[in-house]
């Protein structure tokens, strides 16, 4: 019984060691495409930029592998030969499997612009945040290109040192497929009184230098933005082609059924890569968060031992930026309205986001008891008056004790 998992990041990892934690006992092969013990990456665009500490970031030291007997194959895979049930590495090994999970995450989508070269900053591996931390001493003035949460991320990190940060986005306001209205708002006086520029509805169509160094950037409309440095936080692209060259049904990602098989039912597919079918969406959604690539995981592992139920987790997401922490339960992209609790002023407070009435999720700004409460209301599809959500006398936990059964 061989199990192999291509990918070593979040869902990979944790596929391998749910297996364990299962009482799994067969071979386990986890594919790592990088070099080095498996990491995570939300550290990255965050703590790891001040404090450049790895220990922090793997998921575990290399004892657990050989404790927990999953051999960590320092290669990339480079095919699935679906007929002989084999994955091909690219030094020519070939692993069989009677099982294959593909956890082959995202790649960042790049700035093709005229100009743009390999001094562009993206943060997506350890190494680049390795070299990102080595440059940004040298920094004077700093295009972020993509007011998500890695540009801002970044944003927040940098314009404390001393760095002048100017964010650019095609968009009218930051994280505009993630947050609501308010929440963007908010997050963007909160940069502008850290000294961060904002050029919204704006994109990049020209990387400037002279004698080959960046000297600064140009939009749409001509303006000129002078930097010495470019980081790029524009959107991830799915790693589906090892999926679609074995003849995998992909779009937008490796496609799967509620059970996360993909059209091959030997075949899995979890975390970033995936598309699938969810409660909380209108059609088929791909996510990347940890949440989900965690979730996913530990949902095939309990299939492969046995206990297959479909995959239904409510996604939640979080971003730091500078001292301030912003977590979303539920997908808010349908909401029509949006209820605000506690006091913006006093960096606390949640919003609730509903469409035609249904809470559909809730945003908490340093307020992470109402984010606990919001998951737990969420998933158990509660009914919450929009109206009475706004009064500070009412106890959130009292709507749990009210539509949830005693845990
Ligand atoms: P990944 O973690 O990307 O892992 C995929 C792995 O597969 C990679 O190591 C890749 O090299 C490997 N691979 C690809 N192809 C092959 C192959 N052919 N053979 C072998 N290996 C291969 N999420 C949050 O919820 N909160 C956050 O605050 C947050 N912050 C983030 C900050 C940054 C800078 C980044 C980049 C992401 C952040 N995310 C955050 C997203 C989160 O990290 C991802 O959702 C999560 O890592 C997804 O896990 P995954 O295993 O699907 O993909």
């Amino acid at each position: 019984m061989e199990k192999i998992v291509v990918g070593a990041g979040h869902a990979g990892f944790q596929l391998a060691a749910s297996l364990r934690v299962a009482n799994f006992r067969g071979d386990i092969s986890l594919l790592n495409g990088e070099a080095g013990l498996p990491y995570q990456r939300p550290p990255l665009s965050k703590d790891f930029l001040k404090s450049g500490r790895h220990d922090a970031l793997h998921f575990r030291g290399p004892e657990f592998f050989s404790d927990n007997e999953i051999n960590l194959v320092a290669e990339e895979a480079v095919q699935i030969d679906r007929v002989q049930r084999k994955v091909v590495t690219a030094s020519r090994n070939e692993l069989s499997f009677d099982h294959l999970v593909i956890a082959t995450g995202t790649v960042n989508r790049l700035l093709e612009v005229p100009g743009a070269g390999p001094d562009i900053i993206y943060i997506k591996t350890l190494g680049d945040a390795e070299g990102l931390r080595r440059r940004m001493p040298g920094f004077r003035k700093v295009v972020v290109v993509g007011g998500g949460f890695i540009g801002l991320e970044f944003a927040a990190a940098a314009a404390p040192e001393g760095i002048e940060v100017n964010v650019v986005d095609a968009a009218d306001r930051l994280m505009s497929r993630t947050a609501s209205r308010m929440v963007s708002a908010w997050f963007e006086e909160q940069h502008r009184r850290s000294g961060v520029r904002f050029y919204l509805n704006a994109t990049v169509t020209a990387i400037a230098r002279r004698n080959g160094a960046i000297e600064g950037v140009t939009l749409n409309d001509g303006r000129q933005i002078e930097a010495d440095a470019v980081v790029v936080g524009i959107g991830s692209v799915p790693c589906q082609s090892l999926a679609s060259e074995a003849g995998l049904t992909v779009n937008n990602g490796i496609v799967v059924d509620q059970y996360l098989r993909t059209s091959d039912p030997s075949i899995s597919a979890i975390g970033d890569c995936s598309v699938f079918p969810s409660l909380y969406a209108a059609s088929h959604i791909r996510l990347e968060c940890v949440q989900n690539a965690a979730d996913q995981a530990k949902c095939v592992a309990l299939r492969i031992t046995g206990s297959a139920t479909p995959y239904t987790s409510l996604p939640w997401f979080w971003s730091e930026q500078g001292d301030d922490r912003l977590q979303i339960a539920g997908l808010i992209d349908r909401h029509d309205t949006a209820v605000v609790r506690g006091a913006p002023e006093d960096r606390s407070f949640s919003v609730f986001c509903f469409q035609a009435d249904r809470l559909v999720g809730v945003e908490s700004v340093n307020r992470a008891a109402d984010h606990i409460v919001a998951r737990r209301l969420l998933t158990a599809g509660s009914s919450v008056d929009p109206a009475k959500i706004a009064d500070a006398s009412l106890d959130l936990k009292s709507l749990l004790d009210r539509h949830l059964p005693p845990s």
